[in-house]
């Protein structure tokens, strides 16, 4: 779910006036001011999704989402900034 601010909704006649602009956000209708919006929160892949490779200069394992590679060898990121 996500909020919205309608901003553009409050009246040119009160727009300049903080205390007006409060007023008015209190006596105003909540779907004139807000606009709640369902929104899909893509979830994270588990890990388990992602297969690990095999650091070929230190044995260790790294997540083949974001290999270094090295001469075409796997190489985990200490490894390759080495
Ligand atoms: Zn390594």
């Amino acid at each position: 779910m996500r909020v919205v601010y309608k901003g553009g909704n409050v009246p040119k006649s009160v727009q300049n006036n903080r205390k007006e602009i409060i007023n008015w956000l209190l006596s105003a209708d909540e779907k004139d001011i807000i606009d709640i919006k369902e929104v899909v929160i893509k979830e994270p892949e588990p890990n388990r999704m992602y297969p690990t490779v095999k650091c070929e200069f230190c044995g260790g394992l790294v997540m083949e989402t974001r290999p270094e590679q090295i001469d075409g060898k796997y190489a985990c990121i200490p490894c390759a900034q080495r």
